[in-house]
């Protein structure tokens, strides 16, 4: 018997990544596509475009998954919010299923993520997992019993709006809040905390990249830090101990066999992680204070291997 197949679509605020992926983890088509700028109609049919080609080459593909930076209402299919694409209150399941004839299946692109590390990456064979993705943004996604936990309408894991100071700065896009873990340790935090620190240390690889006409957000930070910068790692290690405060509170609530850091920004591994496990165990019940923080292992495409993944989870259990 030959292999299931399923599209995967992880779909970005810059690209919309698609692929073709089997049931042994085979990538077997890629395909990319920018999505920035684009209206809400036209990512609809740029959709349209991918899904139609890649089940022309692949016939037998028994649907398709779709990571979308979003929140979700799971019983209508529809996309409610997104921050970074012109999406409001889609229902884009149902749509790309009349258009495609596909059976679609749809979902935040955290959980997607958080599922492709939960069957193949840092958090395989642990059934009770977190993830938390940061990068310009935290987006975050909680696996339960082995599943993706959904909320009672689908829009749950939102774990980069968990406040860890209640008179923070204000937050970013849809988020009404103050001080959510998002403005104090995701790239853009860590860009803005970057500059004023710049300021402040002209002579330093920071001030000196802010000068130049070089800076480059939170990459810039992060890449000063990894090469040694004393005033970059300051501002690395403190949105690392403000990720830890959001980490010790998941932890006592979730109890997970594991937390899964992801995204651009834990490229600079343990500069971030390590204070952030720092303030973990101190802060945190035991025994949740000795959860493991790793990084994410499912790659780039994590996205999109996870969507396809749902999608072959949904076609098995004829959902
Ligand atoms: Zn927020």
């Amino acid at each position: 018997m030959s292999s299931r197949k399923a599209i995967g679509v992880d779909l970005g605020g810059t690209k919309m990544l698609v692929g073709v992926m089997d049931d042994q983890q085979q990538v077997l088509h890629v395909s990319r596509e920018r999505s920035r700028g684009l209206t809400e109609d036209e990512i609809l049919a740029a959709l349209e475009e991918e899904l139609r080609e890649a089940h022309d080459r692949f016939p037998d593909v028994v649907g398709a998954g779709l990571g979308i930076p979003c929140t979700i209402d799971q019983k209508r299919g529809v996309a409610i919010s997104a921050v970074n694409l012109p999406i409001i209150d889609l229902p884009i399941r149902d749509l790309l299923r009349e258009r495609s004839g596909l059976p679609i299946s749809i979902d935040n692109d955290a959980n997607t993520a958080a599922l492709a590390e939960h069957l193949y990456g840092a958090a395989k064979g642990i059934d009770d997992a977190i993830l938390l993705t940061i990068g310009t943004g935290i987006g975050g996604g909680v696996i339960i019993g082995g599943k993706v936990y959904r909320g009672a309408i689908g829009a749950a894991g939102e774990l980069g709006h968990v406040v860890v100071d209640e008179n923070g700065p204000p937050c970013q896009g849809n988020c009404p809040n103050h001080g959510c873990v998002e403005t104090m340790a995701s790239g853009m935090a860590i860009s803005r905390k970057g500059k004023a620190a710049a300021e402040k240390h002209p002579s330093s690889a920071l001030g000196k990249a802010l000068a130049d006409g070089t800076w480059d957000g939170g990459r810039t930070v992060t890449d000063a830090a990894q090469a040694g910068d004393e005033v970059a790692r300051q501002v690395v290690a403190t949105a690392g101990r403000h990720l830890g405060v959001a980490l010790s509170s998941l932890a006592n609530i979730f109890n997970p066999g594991v937390i899964v850091i992801g995204g651009g920004v834990s490229a600079v591994g343990d500069l971030l992680l390590q204070p952030a496990r720092e303030e973990l165990s101190s802060r945190a019940l035991k025994p949740m204070n000795t959860t493991p923080v790793v990084v994410a292992q499912a790659g780039e495409d994590a996205g999109m291997v996870g969507a396809a993944a749902m999608a072959l989870i949904d076609a098995e259990s004829g959902g």
